[in-house]
């Protein structure tokens, strides 16, 4: 006998009016038959009567307002705004009428799919373990320091409860150690932009659990003596985290499990494409070294012989950190990335992606200082500190100033070591021409701030809105005029 809800079976009693059952299923009855009459409507529902041609032209005129990857160049460091091939999402929609609480023996194709990103990513990463169910980054990371805490307990290690991190690094981390209930201590970077070895030295103790970094970190470099670091926070126990968020400008060519690291966080909506922001959607799963994978968050998926498994007998789990499988569609996006592109195909975006940033970085520092000169990875941050200086045009003048010519602003006053920071990103996906663009564009503007301050005070002059009290229009949304 099917069950059915306690409104249905009173309508389905045996015997009730219009209700019989006959073998071959329900009689459909109208609605006036079956509900009171004073609840009924009597007039049609007044609904505004809007042709179809003026509400199509009410939302794409609103949609070309939006400005995206689709539309243009989008250089926002530390987020990797890369092409996102349409196909990914073809692919991402194959699963998507799938209810999350089926067995795992009905959705065998779908564990294959997440098993074989798994696969993929720990290849890529150099890891042992890995879990895909984070929601984004700041998660995983947080996922990694609960982690922390509990590998930390199981060996007897409680007065391990400090977690460095340079300043350098994403405001996420030091928040990530703090709501797992780690203190922690900044470690400054040197005059080169890199963590500060000595500085590190004479932080570290044996009651230091974990060191985190970001690699390339924030400026865009490459940390040098990450060996050197590795070994030092070995040799006291403690364990290495890697943020590899922004994994593009290495991919394919190091690893963070060959560097020492003992785990690291993926964001798969920046470095495996799919298109973010605004707060969503994201998946941050996290790589583990072989000592670290009891403590994955169950479930996690196996393979059995042929069977993929949701495995949940997992006693030093530290438990579910997000609901079912975790983001899927956005794993599956970054599967399709990966399989399209291959191996050669990952490092080569890994190379354009670092060739791209230099070629912008020389060609701004014709009229723009970088903060930390010499090469970088994936991006790279200018400063306006003199333009700020002598003509009085500040970074914000000069992002909003962007917007005139037609190009959404690199991340601005981030990461917060440099003055009037503009952090540029342009990714492998930009063509030479578009480049060539931008680059000029900010040239006319540092000109304009020289010649002409108050054109670039007062941008944006043809945007659809001027300019707006940003901490205003957080508080006070205007969603229509
Ligand atoms: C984006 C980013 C994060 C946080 O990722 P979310 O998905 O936004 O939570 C952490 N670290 C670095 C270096 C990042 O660029």
């Amino acid at each position: 006998m099917r069950r059915l809800p306690p409104l249905l079976k009173e309508l389905h009693k045996p015997g009730r009016k219009g209700l019989a059952v006959p073998r071959g299923g329900f009689e459909v009855r109208p609605a006036a038959e079956l509900l009171p009459t004073d609840l009924l409507r009597h007039e049609p529902l007044s609904l505004p009567e809007v042709p179809e041609v003026e509400v199509v032209r009410h939302f794409v005129n609103l949609s070309n307002l939006n400005y995206g990857v689709d539309t243009g160049f989008y250089p926002l460091g530390s987020c990797t705004m890369k092409y996102n091939p349409k196909i990914n999402e073809e692919v991402s929609a194959w699963f998507s009428d799938l209810h999350p609480y089926l067995p795992a023996k009905y959705v065998q194709p779908l564990l294959e799919l997440l098993y074989t990103l798994q696969q993929d990513l720990l290849e890529v990463t150099g890891m042992d373990a890995i879990t895909l169910e984070p929601a984004a980054g700041a998660h995983g990371e947080l996922t990694a320091m609960l982690m922390a805490k509990a590998y930390l307990k199981d060996k007897g290690l409680h007065h391990k409860d400090i977690v460095i991190v340079p300043d350098s690094a994403h405001g996420t981390n030091p928040a990530s150690a703090a709501m797992a209930g780690f203190q922690v201590i900044t470690v400054q970077s040197n005059e080169e932009g890199l963590v500060d070895i000595d500085k590190l030295k004479a932080v570290l103790n044996d009651r230091v659990a974990v060191l985190m970094l970001t690699n390339p970190n924030t400026l865009g470099k490459f940390e040098r003596d990450i060996m050197e670091m590795a070994k030092m926070v070995h040799d006291l126990g403690g364990l290495l985290y890697y943020d590899g968020a922004n994994l593009n400008g290495i991919l394919g060519w190091v690893r963070p499990g060959d560097m020492g690291f003992d785990f690291v966080h993926l964001n798969l909506h920046k470095t495996f494409s799919t298109p973010h922001g605004g707060g969503g959607p994201g998946s941050g799963p996290v790589a583990v070294k072989k000592e670290l994978e009891p403590y994955l968050p169950k479930p996690v998926i196996v393979k059995d012989g042929e069977t993929y498994k949701l495995e949940t007998d997992r006693p030093k789990s530290i438990g579910k950190v997000r609901s079912f499988y975790g983001n899927i569609l956005v794993a599956l996006k970054a599967l399709a990335y990966i399989k399209a592109l291959g191996g050669a195909g990952l490092r080569e975006a890994g190379a354009l992606a670092v060739l791209n940033a230099n070629y912008m970085r020389v060609k701004t520092e014709e009229f723009l200082p970088t903060a930390y000169p010499g090469l970088c990875k994936h991006e790279y941050v200018a400063t306006a500190e003199g333009l700020k200086r002598q003509f009085g045009v500040r970074t914000l003048d000069i992002a909003k100033r962007l917007l005139d010519k037609g190009f959404h602003a690199p991340t601005v006053y981030f990461p917060l070591i440099v003055h009037e920071a503009l952090m540029i990103e342009p990714t492998e996906t930009e063509t030479k021409e578009n480049l060539d663009a931008f680059v000029e564009a900010l040239r006319e503007i540092v000109e304009e701030a020289q010649t002409n301050a108050e054109l670039v005070k007062s941008a944006p002059h043809v945007t659809p809105v001027r300019r707006l009290d940003d901490t205003k229009a957080t508080k006070q949304l205007k969603v229509r005029w």
